[in-house]
């Protein structure tokens, strides 16, 4: 496929979405928006009824031994809900919790002895959510006990468990500790009582620096989390913020950028004047760019471009692993994973995923064929290596020769200031390391293209419109006020990764697709297509 036949097809908007704004200030407005909160390949998606069938195969295949393999449980409960969180799925209530912890467990047990899972070595668990730490001891104990008895972990298997600060007390720390977990990651966002208050948080600074000084009296790694671009949030805030972490006892630290899902609370708290006004791009660049260089002048070291560490206990490993392409083994209400050519994502409502699960079947919610394999590991290694800070160019060369062309895109970038060209490898520049998710997504999406046969010989406009008659009605309903035309915009404008996904699923899959997206995000999917 000749990419720059691809390119020159596509119309100026879409063109600058995909490849960015031709600009001198790179930094501040190499694109317009982040593209995407994740980058990502997709593959085709596979109808309901065949669903769990493909499944059940991939878990009757022999584990793939070139992977590494990992093991991801998600817990869909928080105390409260964040302010600027997309992803929160239900109150903790201790009932719910009990019948939800039986049946993960149950989901659990019904695969563990597959040929796909048992014996195979697992790298790393990563109880993610939602709150894992809002389990109570008794369902934490259960749970982690299954998960120890029922995989192979390997000797050095990283095992963590995400969570609040107010969950750190002795009576829940002594039971995740004596149950294996060795890695604990704690969403602080921000040190500024203030600020914490204004998002949903509980604790004071006082209190969250008083409880991760008893956590780290424990033989745990603790890993940090902090926001950027919070409402009300000056450059000063956050650099007093980063601060205050990089004196604090603990052994790794995740900045990330705020995201602001359209419609989403935080967006209707600031635009009715709850809250203060978040930071714009520009605004987030300058807090990235500020920590950034404070963190390296102290010396503290970088696993990725978000990823910090203090400490050589902290590794990161299933960070590293799920980004590289590892198969990912996952169980829970909302929890996705990959193996054996199957990528799935499980029910994210409670009483769908317990209606399922109860009648002994996989909680799939939608599914997918991993993207074809070689493509699959182009595409991994385009995003890790980018979440390291560069490209390697001469690697994906090696990889496929029709990834050569993907230098037309490298050096435009490096033309714009994101990129410096060296022995074959292309490195960020601090405005491309702002900008990295934006870059993955575009440079999976043109290697995307260049693999694809298929659409190789197409004309562009036949790409750019082509689609599928379910699609349209189920936008149609989506979007009652829609016309035809209105409709052919949008799809004309959706990313051509989704758009290859998008034409060959049924539009029942469609609509559960649709339906179980969270509210924001499906808002700000089909508002940023108008
Ligand atoms: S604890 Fe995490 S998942 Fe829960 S509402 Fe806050 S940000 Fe969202």
């Amino acid at each position: 496929m000749n990419l720059e036949k691809y390119l020159n097809g596509l119309s100026p908007e879409k063109r600058d979405v995909l490849l960015g704004n031709d600009t001198s200030d790179a930094l501040h407005g190499a694109f317009t928006n982040k593209r995407v909160v994740h980058a990502g390949l997709m593959g085709d998606s596979i109808a309901g009824e065949k669903q769990q069938e493909s499944y059940e195969l991939a878990l009757k295949k022999a584990a793939d031994q070139m992977r590494q393999h990992v093991v991801y449980i998600h817990i869909p409960f928080c105390q409260t809900k964040c302010l600027y969180c997309g992803f929160y799925q239900n109150a903790s209530k201790q009932e719910v919790e009990d019948k939800y912890v039986e049946a993960l467990i149950a989901e659990i047990k019904a695969e563990t002895s597959s040929r796909q899972i048992k014996d195979t070595v697992i790298d790393c668990v990563f109880l993610g959510g939602g709150t894992p730490t809002s389990l109570s001891p008794e369902n934490a104990g259960k749970l982690l006990g299954t998960i120890k008895e029922s995989f192979t972990l390997s000797a050095g298997c990283e095992f963590t468990l995400e969570g609040r600060i107010h969950d750190l007390v002795p009576e829940k720390i002594d039971v995740w500790l004596a149950n294996g977990v060795n890695r604990i990651s704690l969403g602080v966002q921000s040190f500024n009582t203030k600020l914490r208050q204004r998002i949903g948080r509980i604790d004071t600074r006082e209190e969250v620096l008083k409880r991760l000084a008893l956590l780290k009296s424990y033989d745990v790694t603790v890993i940090v989390d902090l926001i950027f671009g919070l409402p009300g949030q000056t450059r000063e805030m956050w650099l007093e913020d980063v601060k205050t972490l990089a004196e604090a006892d603990v052994d790794g630290m995740d900045l990330y950028q705020l995201n602001i899902f359209p419609g989403g609370a935080l967006a209707k708290a600031v635009e009715n004047g709850t809250v203060p006004p978040c930071a714009d791009i520009a605004g987030q660049a300058d807090m990235y760019v500020a920590s950034r260089d404070y963190l390296l002048d102290q010396g503290v070291e970088r696993l990725s471009l978000c990823h910090w560490r203090r400490s050589k206990r902290e590794r990161s490993l299933y960070n590293t692993m799920a980004k590289a392409g590892a198969d990912v083994y996952a169980f829970g209400c909302g929890a996705g994973g990959h193996f054996g050519g199957v990528v799935w994502m499980n029910h994210r409502s409670l009483a769908d995923y317990n209606a399922v699960q109860e009648k002994g079947l996989k909680p799939i919610m939608m599914a997918g064929h991993s993207a074809a394999t070689k493509l699959g590991m182009i595409g991994d290694k385009i995003i890790s290596d980018l979440e390291k800070g560069f490209v390697d160019y001469r690697g994906l060369m090696v990889m496929d020769h029709r990834m050569t062309e993907l230098e037309r895109v490298l050096s435009l970038w490096c033309s714009r200031g994101l990129m410096q060209a060296d022995l074959g490898v292309y490195r960020l520049t601090k405005a491309g390391e702002f900008w990295y998710v934006s870059l993955s997504q575009s440079l999976v999406e043109c290697a995307q293209v260049l693999w694809d046969e298929d659409e190789a010989d197409m004309p562009v406009e036949e790409i750019n419109g082509k689609t599928n008659d379910a699609l349209d009605e189920v936008l149609a309903e989506m979007m009652p006020e829609s016309t035809a035309e209105s409709r052919e915009n949008i799809l004309k404008k959706m990313p051509v990764a989704v758009r290859m996904m998008l034409r060959k699923s049924s539009k029942d899959t469609l609509k559960t697709m649709l339906a179980s997206m969270p509210a924001a995000m499906r808002d700000k999917m089909l508002s940023s297509l108008e």
